[in-house]
């Protein structure tokens, strides 16, 4: 049966341990054909056992994995037939370009003529088509990342995983290569699990972002509503909300919370009740302005083209990120606002 035109991947209660380290710890999701996932967290939560337990690699400790109403946990690696991408590129060093992206089919003795055609069609894919004889070692890392992508996807994997693809490249071919991946992507119109700890590179390539932490989802949602609204303290931290910050919530007319002395106008996440609770604030939302109620002396300011970012401290101590339009010096007490709808509230 081939599994290649399924309609949707779904991964139950998947759950993987190592010993008394349960490295995974549940995960469910169900992904679309044609879908493009970003499995994103910090270092240790569990990104690349998850890849690998849907590779076939390693085995759950319980729960399943179903491509439609077929169990494939219980398959190898072969049988599932996912096209794999590693961060080291792993080509076989003495083998033509042609032939590191012919391997596949070849493993499954696929006519000559058929090999020829398709890994002609990948290589045109991946925009590689002058360099078929070349050597690994004489290519570019970006041009060895496609080789690698040519390779994983010639046999039509129903699925193509990749684990960190772009972080041996250097800034400005990892952008280009980001674009190549989205563009191959769409022409293939097969799944993608992607996974990284750039939150760019997610908000940039997928569909929907996983964000897991010490091994659980901690929150599923579009690169929208991860930035705009993260479900959690610690997804919001993830997100690059550098300010996350000890608050007391009032409810009234409109919910305010306080910091230092002052009192701001917030957007609650999930606070029900007044009291203790946690708020977060981009460094680039949170500015010098006329009435800004929170001042704060400058530690440090950073100039980033068109505006600036610095630190600055409240009276009490605590440091805020901020952004700045104009120039400000170290020493220079800042008065900080945010708009109500860019501070969000969450439950302590
Ligand atoms: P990174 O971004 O650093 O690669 P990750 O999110 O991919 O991290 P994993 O490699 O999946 O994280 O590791 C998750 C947890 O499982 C970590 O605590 C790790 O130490 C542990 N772990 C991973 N592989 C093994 C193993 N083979 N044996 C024991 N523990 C392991």
């Amino acid at each position: 049966m081939s599994l290649r035109n399924f309609q949707a991947l779904r991964l139950d209660a998947m759950s993987r341990d190592f010993g008394s380290l349960n490295a995974l710890k549940g995960i469910s999701l169900t992904v679309g054909r044609g879908e493009f996932i970003a499995l994103l967290g910090p270092s240790g939560c569990g990104k690349s056992t998850a890849l690998n337990c849907l590779a076939g690699l390693m085995p759950l400790s319980s729960g399943s994995i179903w491509l439609d109403d077929k169990r494939i946990d219980t398959l190898g690696p072969e049988a599932r037939g996912f096209g794999m991408v590693f961060q080291n590129y792993a080509l076989f060093p003495h083998m033509s370009v042609r032939k590191n992206i012919g391997f596949g089919l070849r493993m499954q003795n696929r006519p000559k003529a058929e090999i020829e055609t398709r890994v002609a069609e990948a290589m045109r894919l991946v925009r590689l088509t002058d360099q078929g004889d070349k050597l690994p070692g004489q290519l570019s890392g970006g041009q060895q990342q496609r080789v690698a992508i040519a390779r994983a996807i010639v046999v039509e994997p129903p699925l193509v995983l990749m684990d960190e693809p772009l972080s041996n490249l250097d800034a400005k071919l990892r952008l280009e290569m980001r674009a190549e991946i989205r563009r191959i992507h769409a022409s293939l119109g097969c799944a993608t699990i992607y996974v990284t700890h750039d939150q760019d590179e997610a908000l940039s390539l997928a569909d929907r972002i996983v964000v897991l932490k010490d091994g659980q989802t901690r929150q599923i949602g579009t690169p929208a509503e991860l930035y705009g609204r993260p479900a959690h303290p610690d997804v919001a931290e993830f997100m690059g909300y550098r300010n996350v910050l000890k608050t007391k919530v009032t409810l009234g007319e409109d919910v305010r919370v306080t910091l230092g002395a002052a009192s701001l106008s917030a957007t609650p996440v999930d606070v029900t009740q007044p009291g203790p609770a946690v708020m977060a604030i981009r460094p680039e939302d949170l500015s010098p302005r006329a009435d800004g109620p929170i001042p704060a002396v400058v530690q440090t300011a950073e100039y980033r083209g068109r505006d600036f970012f610095g630190v600055a401290t409240m009276q009490d101590g605590t440091e805020l990120y901020f952004r700045a339009e104009h120039a400000v010096k170290p020493g220079e007490t800042l008065h900080l606002g945010a708009d109500p709808h860019r501070i969000l509230v969450y439950a302590a």
